[in-house]
């Protein structure tokens, strides 16, 4: 009998229920071949970070014509409930879902949810998985890189390089996540794909773009434009031609960024991607009747990933994300 949600040959659509939560998984396969390299592409796993929802709901119904070979598995939402609330966090339980992975089957609802989802990933077999976060109104695109460290010597060196020259096909930033100790200190090992490089041993990559709460239709094209390039570089699709995106070529890893030496609203004195020298001055800073008080001086030579979403900051609060350079 014809799947009813399959008139052509579409898509395998299946949902996915953990408490409250339906998660639609689709599945592609190519059209000259099921064989070949499986992906993954999940988003909105934070429920307030929207592009990447919005970039993969545009492709959806691409998919089936550009896909020539291997198995691709798409999960747009990993957060119904946080989507309709726009909430970062699962708002069953209040959990961050980003730092519980692989989960737990008999926990509280988000480690069920990333239990499930987890059983989806490993189950595709995946030569990929490819996470879709959103930063702020005012950043740049950027891959973030995991670190192995659950791996060592040869076996980590090998799967980081097969990591960072998979990032490098997206055309975007590549910044490397905060160093050993503080990756793990914050339980980046177990973000979606922290995990799956830690655990599965499969390259992953997490990509930030886009504002979180909207979609912008300029981020969600170029977000689109990445997915495509992706899916040629791991030869599911043939090359395809998209808009080059801005990029800040080299080797970089994220930081907190320059912080406000007292209270006040600033005014930032660089622009996204700038690069500058230790001890520059980066941003201007204010009290309310108009008084200047002493700025914002960069600690680190590096440049603006993202801009903090406020005006105001307290005394000792980063202004923005920022990239240093990565030294191997
Ligand atoms: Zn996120």
């Amino acid at each position: 009998m014809k799947d009813p949600l399959r008139p052509h040959s579409g898509p395998r659509i299946r949902t996915l229920t953990v408490g409250k939560n339906e998660l639609p998984v689709l599945d592609f396969q190519g059209r000259d071949q099921a064989s070949g390299p499986s992906v993954v592409l999940t988003a909105n796993l934070h429920g307030d970070e929207c592009t990447g929802l919005g970039a993969l709901l545009a492709l959806i119904p691409r998919f089936e014509s550009v896909l020539r070979r291997g198995r691709l598995r798409v999960l747009p939402t990993l957060n119904p409930s946080g989507l309709e609330r726009r909430q970062r966090r699962v708002p069953q339980d209040d959990h961050d879902l980003n730092r519980i992975f692989p989960g737990s089957a008999q926990g509280s609802e988000s480690d069920r949810l990333a239990a499930a989802i987890w059983a989806e990933l490993a189950s595709a077999r995946p030569d990929l998985v490819v996470d879709l976060h959103s930063d702020a109104p005012q950043s740049l695109p950027y891959v973030l890189l995991d670190r192995a460290t659950g791996l060592s010597g040869e076996a980590r060196r090998a799967l980081e390089a097969r990591n960072l020259a998979l990032a490098e096909m997206c055309g975007l930033t590549v910044v490397h996540e905060y160093p050993d100790e503080q990756y793990r200190r914050f339980s980046l090992d177990k973000s979606l794909s922290g995990a799956v490089l830690n655990r599965l041993r499969v390259p992953a990559l997490t990509i930030e773009a886009g504002p979180r709460l909207y979609l912008n239709p300029d981020d969600v094209a170029v977000l689109e434009g990445v997915v495509l390039r992706i899916l040629a570089g791991m030869n599911l699709t043939d090359p395809v031609n998209t808009a080059p995106t801005r990029r800040v070529a080299g080797r970089w890893r994220r930081d907190s960024g320059p912080r406000a030496p007292s209270p006040g609203v600033f005014r930032p004195r660089v622009t996204l991607g700038e690069q500058v020298q230790a001890g520059a001055l980066v941003a201007d800073l204010y009290d309310v009747y108009g008084r200047a008080l002493p700025g914002i001086y960069a600690e680190n030579a590096g440049f603006t990933l993202s801009f903090v979403e406020r005006t105001h900051l307290s005394a000792g609060a980063p202004m923005c994300t920022w990239a240093v350079p990565e030294v191997p």
